[in-house]
C-alpha cells in the first residue's frame, strides 16, 4: 500500500462557482463570492464580523495591526504552534513569551498563564490544536482580569466548539487557514474573525489598504481615503469563488473526516493500552474538527524508528510542530524557562494520514502496522 499523508479533497463544486466568477466579470476581492463566503461564516458559526484574508498568516499580521501591536509590547502564546503565529507578533517588534503545552494535550497550558502576565503583557494568542479547545474559561476570565485581549489562532477549527460555542468566536479576534492541508480548503486563504464590534471598522480598514472603502461603498461616507496604516489582505474573488464550492459541502466534509478520526481512535485505543503509545486527549468541553489525529511515542528515538516503520510499509505519516523557543530564530532571544511538555510534542508526536476519503481498509492497514511495530 501507498497511503499519502494529505489529499486535497474536490467537492466538484468548485469548477461552476470558478467560471461564474469569471462571467460576473468582477475578479478583485470584496465581490458577490466573497460577500457569500463571509455570511456563511457569519451565519452559520455566529461570528459577528469576518473578513476573508489571502491566508491564516494574513490574517494574524492583520490581527497583530488591530489590536496597535508595538515594540516592546509582550505577547503570551504556546511554543507549541505554527511559525506565523509568533511572526505576525514578531514583526510588529513584539516581544514574545512562550508558554509551556499542557500535560495532556499540545494547547497551552492555561494554568501557567498567569505567572508570565506583565503590566507590558499586551495579547494573550492561543492555538486550538488539531481543533481541540484550549481551556477558554480559564483564559478568558484571565483576559478580563487583565484586560488583555484574546487572539484566537483558529487555523484548524473549522467547525470545532468549546462548550457548544465555535472556536474562533470566544477573543476578540479569531484566525482561520484555508490551506491545501486544512479540511476545507481555496489552496492558500484565511478568514479573520471579528468579535468585538469596537474592531470592526478598524478591521475593515486595515483590511483595506488603509482606506474607509468599505464604508464609502456602503454609503457612509462620500469619498474614500487614507484613513489608517494598513495593507492588502484581501483575496480574489476567484480565491473566493473556489472556496464556496468547498463551504457547500463542509457536512459531507466533517462527518468523513469525523469518521475517519473515530475510527483510527476505536481501532487504536487497544494498542494503547497495551504497548506506551499515546492518543489525542480530548477534553469533555471540546468538540474538535477532526482536523489531524496524533499518538505519541515514549521517546524520540521510538518516534524516528516508528517512522521508519511506517515509511517502509508506505504509511506517510509526519512530525508536526519544534518548539518556536528553542527555534534557530528565537533561541537566543527566549528567557530560559525550560518547556518541557512542548518539547515532548516537538521530539514524540506523529501524525497519521488523514484526509476526505481514506478508506476503513487503510485506516486498518495503518494501525495494524503500529501494532506491528510493537509486537514484533
Ligand atoms: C495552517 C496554520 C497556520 C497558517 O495558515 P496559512 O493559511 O497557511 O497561513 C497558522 N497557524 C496554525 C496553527 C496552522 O495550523
Amino acid at each position: 500500500m501507498n497511503i499519502p499523508f494529505n489529499k486535497p479533497h474536490f467537492t466538484g463544486r468548485e469548477a461552476f462557482h470558478l467560471s461564474e466568477a469569471a462571467i460576473k466579470g468582477h475578479l478583485a476581492g470584496n465581490g458577490h463570492y466573497t460577500r457569500l463566503c463571509q455570511d456563511f461564516f457569519e451565519k452559520r458559526y455566529g461570528f459577528r464580523k469576518t473578513l476573508l484574508t489571502t491566508s491564516c498568516t494574513d490574517a494574524l499580521e492583520l490581527s497583530a495591526l488591530v489590536l496597535d501591536i508595538q515594540s516592546g509590547d509582550e505577547v503570551i502564546m504556546p511554543s507549541y504552534t505554527f511559525v506565523s503565529t509568533a511572526n505576525a507578533f514578531e514583526l510588529r517588534g513584539a516581544k514574545i513569551v512562550f508558554a509551556d503545552s499542557n500535560p495532556l494535550n499540545p494547547n497551552i497550558d492555561a494554568s501557567q498563564i498567569e505567572n508570565l502576565i506583565t503590566p507590558r503583557t499586551r495579547a494573550i494568542v492561543v492555538m486550538h490544536y488539531g481543533g481541540i479547545a484550549c481551556e477558554m474559561d480559564t483564559i478568558m476570565s484571565l483576559s478580563e482580569k487583565y484586560g488583555i485581549p484574546v487572539v484566537e489562532d483558529a487555523a484548524q477549527c473549522i467547525d470545532a466548539f468549546y462548550r457548544d460555542i465555535p472556536l474562533g468566536s470566544i477573543g476578540k479576534l479569531g484566525t482561520f487557514s484555508f490551506h491545501e492541508t486544512k479540511n476545507i480548503t481555496s489552496g492558500e486563504g484565511g478568514l479573520l474573525t471579528i468579535n468585538d464590534p469596537a474592531l470592526f471598522e478598524k478591521a475593515e480598514t486595515i483590511h483595506d489598504k488603509g482606506t474607509n472603502r468599505a464604508a464609502f461603498a456602503r454609503g457612509d461616507v462620500l469619498k474614500y481615503e487614507w484613513v489608517s496604516r494598513g495593507s492588502s489582505f484581501m483575496p480574489n474573488e476567484l480565491t473566493a469563488a473556489f472556496l464556496y464550492g468547498q463551504l457547500e459541502h463542509i457536512d459531507a466534509i466533517q462527518q468523513n473526516r469525523t469518521e475517519i478520526w473515530n475510527a483510527y481512535y476505536s481501532r487504536l485505543k487497544e494498542t494503547a493500552a497495551a504497548f506506551p503509545v499515546g492518543l489525542p486527549h480530548v477534553p469533555d468541553y471540546a468538540t474538535h474538527s477532526s482536523h489531524l489525529f496524533y499518538i505519541t511515542t515514549p521517546s524520540q528515538e521510538e518516534r524516528s524508528r516508528l517512522l521508519q516503520h511506517l515509511e517502509s510499509r508506505g504509511v506517510h505519516a509526519v512530525f508536526h510542530y519544534l518548539s518556536l523557543h528553542s527555534s534557530p530564530y528565537f533561541a537566543g532571544k527566549h528567557d530560559g524557562r525550560q518547556l518541557p511538555n512542548a518539547d515532548r510534542y516537538t521530539s514524540t508526536l506523529i501524525r497519521l494520514p488523514l484526509f476526505f476519503g481514506l478508506t476503513e481498509e487503510q485506516i486498518d492497514y495503518i494501525a495494524q502496522s503500529i501494532e506491528l511495530f510493537y509486537r514484533k
